[in-house]
């Protein structure tokens, strides 16, 4: 099977054959046809499965066969992070650049300046890759109107509620014209997910991809101490020939501190947290998908949806706090179809709240201890004050309490994402 089946036409296969992709995975052959039909879509899709292109491809082939309403614009991608924005509109652009119409493609996300955006959307724009909270701040400034919009794509729907973006997208829903195509992606179906989906599609498609074979990712647990991790860190590095490795922290403080301490060691190790610049974040990431660091340090938010090509491990310094955020990270290796290892520090403190990821998704890995450190603390006792009844430390903010539901929403197994698709795709239409 190869894309010159699906309905593209020679610039974009050539731009996909540049980007060396030879054969479409199941996302990309089953979409594309649809959405190039005008068919609305609904797919279960993860990141990893391709789905970027699936739908950028037959959107740049629509786009450019027909003539840019002036001062408008024509397409629009949602997503729910900065970084996934930043992604997605380099794919796009590149792919756009030798078609025969010459597509206006934009992106815009917040922590950078509005101006610039509000500059580049006058006269209207074909593509525009954003994120909500922007995309509303641009309408607000009259940068923009979606009065035009001839296809909206939602990527990662459940990470956009997840993330707190309901409020914003009912807002962006009640601007959207009644004739338009949408196209909706989601690695899982929460109920949030499903309404909107019902709300938004008209008769679509539907792509699902049946759970069966895993991507290649090996999953470890280590017993460590709380305080040998970096020294564990920097073991694993020189018993393992990882070209790079992602390595996740709870804080931005500590990914701050422990990209200090590897490079101090000798590691080339960068940070990424949500509170560095838009620039920072660009440049961290840039240097590591150009292999100028060997590990990159990272919070949760920083590191969602980042998609490094080849990527060996990803390494859980701290334990995540939801298991949907488990399924995330350790999501950042393996690949289109590569093989990686997803290795969690466990310690005396985490191991009951690792319990509870392997519960949520029926796994039960092996503690393994590293000859020379092993570990010798013990699980502290949880502290109950008197005034509140609850554990001390424990207090839920409101981030906790959004990712809790988030998971909470999420049904395991299959759905939940961590059974993650085969390469055996169902479709059904109506
Ligand atoms: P996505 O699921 O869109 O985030 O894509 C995951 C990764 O797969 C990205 O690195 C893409 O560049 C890559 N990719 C997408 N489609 C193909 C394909 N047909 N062949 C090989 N790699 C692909």
């Amino acid at each position: 099977m190869s894309f010159d089946t699906l309905g593209l036409t020679a610039p974009l296969l050539q731009a996909i054959a540049a980007r060396g992709y030879l054969t479409p995975t199941p996302v990309q052959r089953l979409g594309i046809p649809l959405v190039l039909a005008g068919r609305d879509l609904l797919a279960c899709a993860q990141t990893g499965s391709g789905k970027t292109a699936a739908f950028l491809l037959p959107l740049l082939e629509s786009l450019s066969g027909a003539a840019a309403p002036r001062g408008e614009l024509r397409a629009l991608v949602l997503v729910p992070t900065r970084e996934l924005a930043a992604q997605i509109t380099e794919v796009a652009t590149t792919l756009a650049r030798d078609l025969p119409v010459r597509l206006k493609v934009l992106g815009a996300w917040g922590g950078v300046s509005i101006n610039p955006q509000l500059m580049a959307l006058r006269g209207g724009a074909d593509l525009l890759i954003a994120t909500p909270g922007r995309l509303l701040d641009l309408i607000d400034h009259n940068g923009l109107t979606l009065g035009a919009l001839g296809t909206l794509v939602l990527d990662e729907a459940d990470r956009l509620f997840a993330l707190g973006f309901a409020e914003e997208l009912a807002r962006i829903c009640a601007l959207l014209p009644a004739q338009r195509q949408t196209l909706l992606f989601s690695a899982t179906f929460p109920d949030e997910v499903t309404a909107l989906a019902a709300a938004l599609l008209s008769n679509p498609a539907r792509v699902e991809l049946a759970a069966e074979a895993a991507p290649d990712i090996q999953q470890r647990a280590i017993l460590v101490d709380t305080a040998r991790r970096t020294a564990v860190l920097r073991q694993l590095f020189t018993t393992h020939d990882w070209a790079q490795v992602l390595v996740f922290v709870a804080t931005r403080y500590a990914t701050e501190h422990l990209a200090m301490k590897l490079r101090r060691a000798g590691v080339p190790a960068l940070a990424l947290h949500g509170e560095l610049t838009q620039g920072a974040r660009h440049n961290a990431l840039a240097d590591f998908r150009a292999g100028r660091a060997r590990v990159l340090v990272a919070t949760d938010l920083a590191a969602r949806g980042i998609d490094v090509v080849g990527l060996p491990a990803v390494i859980n310094y701290d334990l995540p706090r939801s298991a949907t955020d488990y399924v995330h990270r350790i999501g950042r290796t393996a690949r289109a179809g590569a093989s990686g290892v997803a290795l969690s520090f466990v310690t005396a403190a985490s191991e009951a709240h690792f319990r509870l990821i392997e519960k949520r998704y029926d796994l039960r890995l092996a503690r393994e201890v590293l000859a020379g450190f092993e570990p010798t603390e013990a699980a502290p006792l949880p502290v109950v004050t008197e005034a509140t009844g609850g554990v001390k430390g424990k207090r839920k903010s409101k981030k906790d309490r959004l990712r809790e539901a988030a998971a909470a929403n999420t049904p395991p197994a299959a759905a939940s994402g961590f059974v993650w698709p085969a390469w055996r795709p169902r479709e059904s239409g109506d």
